[in-house]
């Protein structure tokens, strides 16, 4: 089968990309992403804050969602959801492996639009079991907003990122004891709007130059130790749940090895960390216009 443009991954930007190579002129674009629901991340992030610049409102991460998958439907773009991309290689083909089975795709040019992947608690050298409890923010995020799944109830948070600071809120208003935000650094790591909307109106405790040391319990978590880095003190505090915001990492496994080829390119949080839905769109929107542009001539 073929394709003039492939998108791997139909998240803020390989949607914006696809929005915007069909503009451009290109008519022939195939557009995949293994979940089953376009919009990526954002069908599981229930709070505002998204779409400001783009749409001028504080939009949910779903109502965003919604926004640019109508905007899309409205294209002759062709998107494949439930459809994994296994293997992409230096002769221009894909493998895909969706509800019809495996499939061989040629493509003239491929967006690689896969996001990131969270830091789990293993990249950190902390001692001790690895019991069941231990989330990061969001498999946290993904459990309790996609699959109406339970976390836990006495509840610790590793990191101060803006993803620390949404799940910390988000888990007080689930009814959680959220004991507090911990964080290495000498303050808040997240945006200052989101300490002000997450944390301080729940007061909830944000312990600086403090990391989580070890993790004891057998099947479940029941405590972690704290240590002071200015310090060295250590204290054991009781929880049953840990849930980590260490930070995210572009995910570019699949091109892997291929060097930098001409028919390739990268937008979104597969190139690097976007804040915002808006600049990785803006940024996916730049690239998708250059590269439909190409292939509409
Ligand atoms: C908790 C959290 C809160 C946020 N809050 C805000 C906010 O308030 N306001 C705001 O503007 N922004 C916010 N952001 C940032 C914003 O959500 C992101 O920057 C943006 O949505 C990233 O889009 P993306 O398309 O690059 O990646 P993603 O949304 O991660 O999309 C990548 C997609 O690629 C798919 N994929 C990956 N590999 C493959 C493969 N091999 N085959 C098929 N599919 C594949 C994945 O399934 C996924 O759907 C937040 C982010 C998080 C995590």
């Amino acid at each position: 089968m073929k394709t003039e443009l492939l998108i791997v991954g139909a998240g803020a930007a390989g949607i914006a990309a696809a929005l915007a190579a069909w503009e451009a002129g290109c008519r022939d674009i195939l557009l995949v992403d293994r979940r089953e629901r376009p919009g990526g991340i954002l069908p599981q992030c229930l709070h505002e804050g998204f779409g400001l610049a783009a749409y001028g409102a504080e939009l949910t991460g779903p109502a965003y969602a919604d926004r640019i998958t109508e905007r899309l439907a409205q294209t002759g773009v062709r998107l494949a959801l439930g459809t994994e991309v296994l293997a992409v290689r230096g002769d221009k083909t894909a493998v895909l492996s969706g509800r019809g089975g495996l499939s061989e795709w040629r493509f003239e040019r491929l967006i690689l639009a896969s996001g990131c992947r969270e830091r789990s608690i293993g990249s950190l050298p902390v001692a001790g079991t690895r019991p069941a409890g231990i989330f990061t923010a969001g498999q946290a995020q993904e459990m309790m907003n996609l699959r109406g799944q339970d976390v836990g109830r006495e509840v610790l948070i590793l990191g101060s990122g803006d993803l620390g600071l949404i799940m910390a809120r988000q888990l007080v208003l689930a009814g959680k004891h959220v004991i507090a935000v911990i964080e290495q650094g000498p303050r808040c790591g997240g945006m200052a709007r989101n300490y002000r909307r997450c944390i301080e109106p729940y007061q909830i405790p944000l312990r600086c130059r403090t990391t989580v040391s070890a993790l004891h319990g057998e099947r479940r978590l029941r405590g972690v130790t704290l240590r002071n880095l200015d310090s060295g003190a250590e204290e054991l505090l009781p929880c049953d749940t840990l849930v980590t915001a260490l930070g995210l990492i572009p995910e570019r496994e699949l091109v892997r090895g291929l060097g930098d080829p001409d028919w390739l390119s990268y937008v979104g949080n597969c190139h690097r960390v976007h804040d915002l839905a808006d600049s990785a769109a803006a940024e996916a929107e730049a690239i998708g216009t250059r590269v439909g542009g190409e292939l509409a001539v």
